[in-house]
């Protein structure tokens, strides 16, 4: 019995422990059960997390192409734009700058119609300049009834805005007329705007369903509608420089044609100038030879003695003749060489003896004024082509001159030099110098510098009209450059001869 009482509480104490064990085994599982649980709702919601991402990634993806896809269709449009500037900045014309516009341009853009119109104000109404994807009766047709609305398209201008399918959602009912008039579904229309000349606008447009016009669309378009209007304004200002040339042309065709019978009209009067000159001289040499005979007869006493008083007064009118036959040698020559009717000998002459013999000439009239006379002739100077004795009478003129207008103690250069085909020379004095204002009239007929010098020493003022003459009469030149009080300095050219200065 105490046995069993035993037994029976061993079990009864087994029995317990198992409980609490089982106990504490449930326990455990309820609390794996639990994090169990808690796993599977995080797992649950990584995976929800997951797909989120997922489906991020493609909607990322499906964007990027589409910006690919907008972004290639940009730079295709670019290139087009960029293509149709460099077409059209060489044409010149209006015309020739739409016509430089293609379909393939076009459809690079992503449009397959255009048309192009520039509003012509003397006739009050829209020409057309360009059509792609139209034929010339769906042209005419779109003309007539752009006629009918043509304050629109002119507002259009006015507003300087580019306006396309998309910018006039707003609008449906004249977004409606635009896509009926032009036959499409979707369009833009750029305002050209050159700042000279006639403005206009440019339509493109498809037919297309499947096209959507974005604003990247309307940009590239209003970009080709500045650069058509850049190329129009370019063309007008062409236009208007060529219409200003052509018009100075004809000015100076006109001017040339005046001066030349001006010129005509100057050789008449020079001619019938000299003409008159040789007629007078010669008319006034036959009484002037008779007066000198006279003279001479009644100086000689072959009538008769004379008084001296007499004597003295038919001495002067001698005197005074013979200046007065001088006078008229030198109209004559003078005469005569313009109407080119002296004949030059002209021949190859050494300008070193040239120079060397007039200077034994006037070196009596240096030595008396105690002057000096200096030669500066160029080393191996070439022989030049002249009539001997004419260029004597420039040599004698020139420094007959520089010795009357040099004071005493003063300095005469004779310089030769070598320029080109011709030779220079230079007569400079060291004497009382040419006022400015004189220097252009001096080689002039009869022309004389007021100063002490003339109003003491009688002349002609003939003397260097002559030697302007021969100059030229060799084609030559001569000119003259003076400071008063200091000198002046007279230099001519005579043509070079072929012929070498042994
Ligand atoms: P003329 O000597 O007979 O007066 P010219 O035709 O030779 O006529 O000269 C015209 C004028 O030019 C002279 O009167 C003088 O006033 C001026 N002239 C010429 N040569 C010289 C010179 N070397 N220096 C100053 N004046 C000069």
């Amino acid at each position: 019995m105490h046995n069993l009482t035993s037994l029976m509480n061993i079990i009864g104490l087994l029995s317990i422990l198992v409980i609490i064990a089982l106990s504490f085994i449930l326990m455990f599982k309820a609390e794996q059960i639990k994090q169990l649980r808690l796993t599977a709702t995080k797992l649950k919601k990584s995976l929800e997390e997951m797909d989120e991402q997922a489906k991020l990634i493609v909607r990322t993806d499906i964007e990027l192409n589409k910006a690919q896809e907008e972004l290639d269709k940009k730079i295709t449009g670019l290139y087009a734009v960029q293509r149709i500037s460099r077409a059209i900045s060489t044409a010149l014309e209006e015309n020739l700058i739409f016509q430089k516009i293609e379909a393939a341009h076009l459809e690079d853009l992503g449009f397959e119609k255009a048309c192009g119109f520039l509003w012509q104000t003397k006739e009050n109404k829209f020409i057309p300049h360009l059509y792609i994807g139209y034929s010339r009766d769906e042209i005419n047709n779109i003309i007539t009834r752009l006629e009918l609305n043509k304050k629109t398209y002119l507002d259009l201008i006015e507003d300087e805005k580019t306006l396309s399918s998309i910018s006039m959602s707003a609008h449906p009912q004249v977004k409606n007329k635009i896509n009926e008039l032009f036959a499409v579904t979707s369009f833009v229309i750029a305002p050209l705007l050159p700042k000279e000349g006639s403005k206009g606008f440019l339509f493109v447009g498809t037919e297309s369903t499947d096209v959507t016009i974005n604003e990247g669309d309307e940009e590239l378009i209003n970009i080709l509608g500045n650069q058509i209007g850049q190329a129009l304004e370019n063309a007008r200002l062409f236009e208007k420089t060529w219409l200003a040339h052509q018009e100075l042309e004809k000015k100076v065709e006109e001017r040339t044609r005046q001066l030349s019978l001006a010129l005509e009209e100057i050789k008449k009067v020079s001619q019938r100038k000299s003409n008159f000159i040789s007629s007078v001289s010669h008319e006034l040499r036959t009484p002037l030879t008779s007066i000198k005979g006279y003279a001479a007869i009644l100086i000689e006493e072959k009538l008769g003695q004379l008084p001296q008083a007499v004597k003295e007064r038919l001495e002067k009118i001698n005197r005074h003749s013979d200046e007065l036959v001088h006078m008229i040698n030198d109209l004559l020559d003078i005469a005569r060489i313009e109407a080119g009717k002296t004949i030059m000998k002209i021949e190859a002459q050494d300008l070193k003896d040239m120079v060397a013999s007039v200077s034994d000439l006037i070196a009596i009239q240096c030595k008396n004024k105690n002057i000096e006379l200096i030669q500066d002739i160029q080393k191996n100077i070439p022989l030049v082509l002249v009539d001997h004795s004419q260029i004597e009478r420039v040599f004698i003129n020139l420094l007959g001159n520089a010795v009357k207008f040099t004071p005493v103690k003063g300095k005469i250069t004779i310089k030769a030099s070598q320029i080109g085909e011709m030779v220079q020379i230079d007569i400079s004095d060291t004497g009382i110098g040419i006022p400015q204002e004189a220097l252009s009239l001096i080689f002039e007929e009869f022309y004389r510098v007021d100063n002490p010098v003339n109003q003491e020493v009688k002349g002609t003022g003939l003397g260097l009209s002559l030697v302007k003459n021969i100059i030229e009469a060799h084609k030559g030149k001569i000119w003259v450059e003076s400071k008063l009080s200091k000198g002046s300095a007279f230099s001519f050219t005579l043509p070079v001869s072929k012929e070498s200065n042994g």
